[in-house]
């Protein structure tokens, strides 16, 4: 039973999770130097930016008002101090690298290298993908149940979590949209929006996984399930925004969630006769893989790959294989009432 072994091996890990440690990069004193003198000059090296010719609370330095910043770059952010940052934190990355260091983070990220703007082109690329594959999936689900599978007299589908799996859909293309766009451009309020769709989609998920393995029909029982759930994902998500984004608190729920979830699919498959248990399979063991990603995060490659963006990659292939999984699951469950009401 290799599973038992990661699914231990997982929460081990999950309860020696780390404490989220300080930034080395903006702690050394070249880079504090660097940002000083950027800051004052608008330079780094031979690149100077034209943000930097306003002080910080948008006031030109020289120049009448109507030389200010286009509003267009204040949305995006990008004022003198995000532009130092980069460029400072890129020239002591180039001096790092020459003298054998390993990259180290900065105000809590790693040195990515942007490209027309987008800060982590690969994890974008990576989560557009899903979000396609994603509604695919969806799209796929619905053509099958209402016009491939018989239907009740009353319309309504024979598959008992139809509506569930709606859910999951709408929440996964939500969480998937706000991952691209926070990877793109990290301002508090993409962060906030990237967090709380991706712990409401792994709430959402934990109860779905009770509700499907446990075969929970009934409506007031199924409410009675979700509730105490429900009361807690929506309790943290308004802490993360309205009081703390805790980085470390949020890493404990999530990991706990993702834990616990897979434990409940791979007992399930384990003990169903299901047709398509192998594809539950897949996707814990995938999954457990993934999370291990996620939790051991190393420094990204030549600027570009780095753990994170390997996770965001792995979502492809289980996206796809899950909704086939629930595709699945509809027929055989139909094909089951079918036969009981013969
Ligand atoms: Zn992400």
């Amino acid at each position: 039973m290799a599973i038992r072994h990661w699914i231990a091996l997982l929460v081990t890990l999950s309860l020696l999770l780390p404490a989220i440690h300080a930034s080395d990069g903006d702690a050394d004193p070249i880079y504090r130097a660097c940002m000083e003198h950027c800051e004052k000059t608008g330079c780094v090296g031979d690149k100077c930016f034209q943000h930097c010719k306003f002080t910080s609370d948008g006031k030109p330095i020289d120049g009448p008002w109507y030389m200010q910043e286009p509003l267009y770059l204040r949305w995006k952010q990008w004022d003198c101090r995000s532009d130092c940052r980069y460029h400072c934190m890129l020239t002591r990355e180039e001096e790092r690298e020459k003298g054998g260091d390993k990259p180290v983070k900065y105000h809590g990220k790693w040195p990515f290298r942007r490209v027309y703007g987008i800060q982590e082109p690969v994890t974008v690329a990576f989560s557009a993908l899903s979000l396609a594959v994603q509604f695919h999936g969806w799209l796929s689900f619905f053509i099958l149940l209402y016009y491939k599978l018989p239907l009740r007299p009353d319309k309504k589908t024979y598959y008992e979590y139809t509506g569930l799996w709606h859910i999951y859909g709408i929440l996964a293309m939500n969480s998937w949209f706000w991952s691209a766009v926070f990877h793109c451009r990290d301002v508090e309020f993409t962060e906030k929006l990237n967090y709380s769709s991706a712990v409401a989609l792994l709430g959402f998920n934990f109860i779905l996984a009770i509700m499907r393995a446990c075969n929970i029909r009934d409506e007031a029982a199924r409410v009675m399930v979700a509730a105490p759930f429900v009361a807690f994902v929506t309790t943290h998500i308004l802490y993360l925004n309205f009081y703390r984004l805790d980085y470390g608190l949020n890493m404990k729920v999530t990991v706990a969630m993702g834990v616990a979830q897979l434990l409940i699919w791979a007992v399930w498959a384990g003990v169903t006769h299901h047709p398509s248990r192998w594809k539950l399979w897949v996707v814990v063991v995938g999954g457990g893989l993934a999370m291990l990603l996620e939790i051991y995060d190393f420094p990204p490659y030549r600027g570009f790959v780095d753990a994170h963006a390997l996770y965001h990659a792995t979502s492809v292939p289980l996206t796809y294989l899950w909704w086939s999984f629930i595709r699945d699951d509809a027929e055989f469950r139909t094909s089951t009432l079918l036969k009981k009401a013969k």
